[in-house]
This record gives C-alpha cells, structure tokens and sequence, in this order.
C-alpha cells in the first residue's frame, strides 16, 4: 500500500499502529490540536491526588518509583516529584553493560546522585544481555528489541519489591508517538498492551537455549504481580502542560546535563537532530537505520514532527530535514556494533538488507536506494 504522510506533520502512515484521521492527520497532532482545550489545573488536582494515594499506600521509606537513564526526561521527571510535588521517589536505573555504556551517560546518572535522589541500579548480566542482543538482531533485525524490556521489567519488579505503590513514566508514548494500544490518559496500568511490550513473553528465548534463571530483569510481571503489589502507573507527562522536549532539555542542562559533542552530534553522522537524547548509547542510532529499512521513517521524522507540532519548524523546513537526515548512521558505530557482537561487517549488512522491505524501498537510476514514496 503506499505510504502516506500526515498533513500536518511528518508522520508516514508506515509507522506499526499508526492511526490517521480521514482528513489525513496523525494522532499526536489530533491530540496536539485540543492542547490549548486542556484544563490544566484538573489534571493537576488529579496527579495531587495520585500522589496523595501514593502517601498513603506506601509501605516503606518510597512512595514512588522514576526509572531514568540519566537523560533529559529523567532529570525533569525526578526533581518535578521530589521538589514541585514534594513526594519520595526511588530511581531506578538499568545499567548497559560496561562496552555499551558511554562515559556521557554514566555522568550524567552521576549527576542526579550528586542532586541528592537515592538510585538503585540493577545491572543484567552483561554476557547474557550481549547475547540477547544477537538473537534479537539476528532474529528480528532490531538491536534493543529484547534487551530494552530489562527498562520496562525492572521498575515494577522493584516497586513490588519494594512496597512502592506508584510508578511513574514521563510521555504516554501513544500520544507522542500514535499507536493504537494502550490508554490516552494519564493511567499507564496498559502498558502490557503497548506495541513494545505486548508478546513480551520469555518463554520464546527459553526455547532458544536463554536459561530462565538469566532472565529474570526481561520479565515484565504479571497481571497478578501488579495486583499483589496493588502497583499503579502514572504517565507524568499527561499532567505537566510542558513536558515536552523542549523544555526537558533546558531544565537538564540548567542542572548540569551533559550533551552529544563534536562528530557524535553530527545528524549527518547520527540521523538525529537533538544532542541531548539518547546520551548514554551510541548504538541507538543503528536501530533507527535499521528500523529504516523496515519502515521507511526514522528519528529525524520523529523529532521534527513534535517540533512543527509546537511551531519550531514549518513543515516545509522539516521536510529538507528529513531529506537531509533521516535514516542516516555513521559506519564508525556499526564497526563497533559487529566488534561488540562479534560478528562480521558482511554478516550485518546481509541481516540489514534482508529486513528492507521492498514495497517501501527501490533502486533508482544511480543504483542507490530510495524510498519509494517521498514525503512531499
Ligand atoms: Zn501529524
């Protein structure tokens, strides 16, 4: 089917669940559009009940719980609840294996201890993530796809764990992003539902040859679990008239964020156009290629998009961006992937281009891929 673009912005109607209204716009910007409707000061007597439900059902010294990785929206997130709404978080923070991690993204964590919040690190095994990392590429063409359910798992396994009623998420991703599962409110108890983690089920890797005992950090809890825990998600976000990208980079930085520098800020070299996201990673910027490949759209689309939204860009502007940038990934950090992997170039590129999915790719006349449906 062909691709279309929304009329608004620059979202492809190749995005998995993308959703679009008969006039030809995405949701994000349906939902941006009532934006200005929104009665703030509601929703902000609902999260000050939330909280206060958080108070009272806490079972220990936390009355709720931040995953962060360090990056903008953790930084925002964690001190908008400890100082604004004046509650006791615990952050959780899932450590990439040493090789993966970048020196930026262990400052940046360093940061946020050094503001005073209690962080509790949990730290999959390495090898095993290294391997899940693999199967992952070599079985589904997507890097994180496996390994990033540890981001996911170990937040309510830790509130459980730990008697902490409430845990709270920044973006509801549906309204961002678009996607049809999941709420479009601020209840974030879905989240089993959402594209990322629906048949997020272990017993596939078990089947594979991965040992139960090494996966535990990969398993969301069960419906059970969440009830037994009597766990609630909150989005933050949904709350917070400006909790945007914007906004969360300033805050970060004015508290001592530190950003992409140099040849790793280049959009010609990451497909990305914010120095300030995915900080703590290099290997992110290959997914975005290889989902690509797959979907014909990557980070560049995504970024400007939220920013014709809030009026950054024109669309036209965004357009040249997209042309310019997207998909885009240095051969530096794919060297580095195969080293990190312990597979061949050749090995990757084959995996690569057999997920190039040719109803939204062809060969032009200077023998070089195209999409084959270019947003105009
Ligand atoms: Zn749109």
């Amino acid at each position: 089917m062909p691709v279309v673009y929304c009329k608004k912005c620059c979202e492809p109607s190749s995005r998995p669940d993308a959703q679009f209204t008969k006039e030809g716009v995405c949701l994000p910007c349906t939902y941006f559009e009532k934006f200005g409707e929104i009665d703030w000061e509601s929703r902000q007597k609902e999260l000050k009940e939330i909280c206060d439900w958080g108070r009272e059902h806490a079972k220990g010294p936390y009355d709720c719980i931040i995953g962060v990785s360090g990056g903008k929206d953790s930084h925002r997130q964690a001190f908008y609840v400890r100082d604004e709404l004046k509650m006791r978080p615990l952050l959780v923070s899932v450590a990439y294996p040493p090789e993966q991690q970048t020196e930026r993204g262990a400052a940046n964590l360093a940061n946020l201890i050094n503001h005073g919040f209690d962080v509790h690190m949990v730290g999959p095994g390495p090898l095993t993530s290294k391997a899940l990392m693999k199967h992952s590429f070599t079985k589904d063409c997507n890097l994180f796809k496996i390994t990033e359910l540890a981001l996911y798992a170990a937040m309510p396994r830790e509130a459980i764990a730990q008697g902490i009623p409430l845990m709270f998420l920044g973006e509801n991703p549906a309204l961002q992003y678009g996607g049809v599962n999941g709420s479009l409110s601020g209840d974030g108890n879905q989240q089993r539902k959402s594209h990322t983690l629906a048949g997020a089920d272990i017993n596939p890797l078990i089947e594979s040859g991965f040992k139960r005992q090494n996966l535990f950090w990969y398993d969301y809890p069960s419906e059970e679990d969440f009830e037994r825990g009597n766990l609630r998600i909150v989005y933050l976000g949904f709350y917070m008239h400006d909790f945007n990208e914007i906004m969360n980079t300033e805050f970060a930085i004015n508290k001592g964020l530190q950003v992409r520098e140099g040849i790793d800020a280049d959009p010609a070299e990451t497909g990305a156009l914010n120095v300030a996201e995915a900080l703590d990673d290099e290997f992110v910027h290959i997914n975005q290629f290889l989902k690509c490949l797959k979907f014909g759209f990557g980070k560049v689309t995504q970024q400007v998009s939220s920013r014709i939204r809030v009026g950054q860009y024109t669309r036209d502007e965004a357009i040249e961006l997209v042309r310019k940038y997207d998909g885009k990934c240095s051969d530096r950090y794919i060297k580095t992937l195969c080293r990190y992997l312990s597979i061949s170039e050749d090995e990757f590129w084959e995996i690569a281009e057999d997920y190039r999915d040719p109803d939204l790719w062809q060969v032009n006349n200077h023998g070089e891929w195209e999409l084959r449906y270019k947003i105009s």
